[in-house]
Order: structure tokens, then C-alpha cells, then sequence
């Protein structure tokens, strides 16, 4: 089984000229699941990880288990004005305009060893405005993990340039 077959592409959505990557047939196929989830911990198996950070929505189904995986907590990242308490936040660029992401500001103590999880990076600017939001709490950002990566786009590259390793199990380009 190769997990980019349990990926279902949508053309032309959101938009006219996207090939979106749903990712809810890889989550409603046990098999595939559970081993996208093993092969995104693998490297970090048995070292002591304190939170993982997860980018809204899909994140969080993503993050929720690698975090159980791990014995590690779970920090949601979300859009502006959804978390109830204190937050940072951080304004990042879209293809058109700008999107702002939040964390709780005691989500992560100084020091704390944290993975990022998202399903898919693209141009990485989501995932790069999360790392500055992790950074300025005081965590170490120890990688980004990340179901696909569509490399055209750039975005493994930028997260690299930032200091941030990158996993990822399956290409699109
Ligand atoms: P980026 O900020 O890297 O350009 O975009 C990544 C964000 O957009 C992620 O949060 C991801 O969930 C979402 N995203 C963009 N394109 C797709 C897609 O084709 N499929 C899925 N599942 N998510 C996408």
C-alpha cells in the first residue's frame, strides 16, 4: 500500500486551477492512518518531546495523534479570535492578502522541545508564521512534520532556511 494512494485529488477546488490534496481518505483508511502516523514519528521515537503543535484544522487530527504517539501534549495553532485565553499571534502572507494565526501564550514554557504538524505544506507560510509564534514563547522547534509536500511551491525549502527540519512522507508536483 503507498500512502499516495490513499490521498483523493479534487481539481479544481477551492478555486479553478487548484488540485486539492484531501487528506479524509488517507484519515478513513485505518491502515493508512496508523502508518502515516508511524513514519511521521519514526525519526523521533523514544526521545523526550514535550508539545506538539498543531495547525487548524487538519492539524489538529494529524497533531492529536502524533502528540498520543509521542506521550507528548498538544497545542492547538488557530486563526484569529478562536482561542479563549491570552495569545500570541502572527500575521502571514496568503496568495492574496494576509491571515493571522494565534497560541495561547502559556501554551509552550521556555526551553520545551516542540513539533510542528500540519497535513501539507505549500508555500510554507503558515507553517513559518507558526515557528515564529513557538520561538517567541522560548520553544525549540525540533522539525515540522508534514503527511505531503507539494515542492514546487517552496515551502520544505523556506522552513530549512529557517532552521527547522522538515518531514514529509508524500510528494505532489
Ligand atoms: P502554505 O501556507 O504552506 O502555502 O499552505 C499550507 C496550508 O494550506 C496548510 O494548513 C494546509 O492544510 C492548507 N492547504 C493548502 N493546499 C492544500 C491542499 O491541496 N490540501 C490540503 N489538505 N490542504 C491544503
Amino acid at each position: 500500500m503507498q500512502l499516495a494512494d490513499a490521498i483523493r485529488t479534487i481539481p479544481d477546488h477551492p478555486k479553478p486551477g487548484i488540485m486539492f490534496r484531501d487528506i479524509t481518505t488517507l484519515l478513513g483508511d485505518a491502515r493508512a492512518f496508523r502508518r502515516a502516523v508511524d513514519e511521521l514519528v519514526q525519526p523521533w521515537a523514544g526521545s523526550k518531546i514535550d508539545k506538539v503543535a498543531g495547525i487548524e484544522a487538519r492539524g489538529f487530527i494529524v497533531g492529536g495523534a502524533v502528540a498520543h504517539q509521542l506521550s507528548a501534549g498538544f497545542v492547538p495553532i488557530r486563526k484569529k479570535g478562536k482561542l479563549p485565553h491570552d495569545t500570541v499571534s502572527v500575521a502571514y502572507s496568503l496568495e492574496y492578502g494576509l491571515d493571522e494565526i494565534e497560541i495561547h501564550r502559556d501554551a509552550i514554557a521556555p526551553g520545551e522541545k516542540v513539533i510542528l504538524v500540519d497535513d501539507l505544506i505549500a508555500t510554507g507560510g503558515t507553517a513559518l508564521g507558526a515557528v515564529e509564534l513557538i520561538r517567541r514563547l522560548g520553544g525549540e522547534v525540533v522539525a515540522a512534520c508534514f503527511i505531503i509536500d507539494l515542492p514546487d511551491l517552496g515551502g520544505a525549502a523556506r522552513l530549512g532556511d529557517a532552521g527547522v527540519p522538515v518531514r514529509t512522507l508524500v510528494s505532489f508536483s
